[in-house]
């Protein structure tokens, strides 16, 4: 992972995914779902033993995000349609996510 992951994009915008432009250049789109399945807070993993608590059939399907704000120049906090407001996702944990996300469409790919 280098520096420029951990710095504040270039630009946020969420449509119909989260879509993060990277000071690099590149972008990552993050469906809402998948993103608010990820969320880290304390609510959703176990703090003592990382083990994620969170039941995804919990999640609406049609979540989204309502708004989103920068915390500090490391993450950023997602406000949920389903009132979920406590996840702070890192830059780097979002661009990591992103970068699963496309290995794992890529392995889809081979027959
Ligand atoms: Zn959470």
């Amino acid at each position: 992972m280098n520096e420029l992951a951990k710095r504040k994009p270039k630009d946020i915008l969420f449509l119909d995914n989260l879509t993060i432009e990277w000071q690099d250049g590149s972008v990552s789109r993050l469906p809402f779902f998948a993103l608010r399945d990820g969320c880290p807070c304390a609510a959703c993993v176990d703090e003592v033993t990382g083990k994620k608590t969170l039941d995804p059939a919990s999640i609406p399907k049609d979540i989204h995000i309502i708004r989103a704000e920068y915390v500090g120049n490391y993450a950023l906090r997602i406000h949920w349609s389903d009132h979920h407001n406590t996840g702070i996702y890192t830059f780097r944990m979002l661009r990591q996510m992103a970068e699963l996300a496309t290995a794992a469409k890529s392995n889809d790919m081979v027959p």
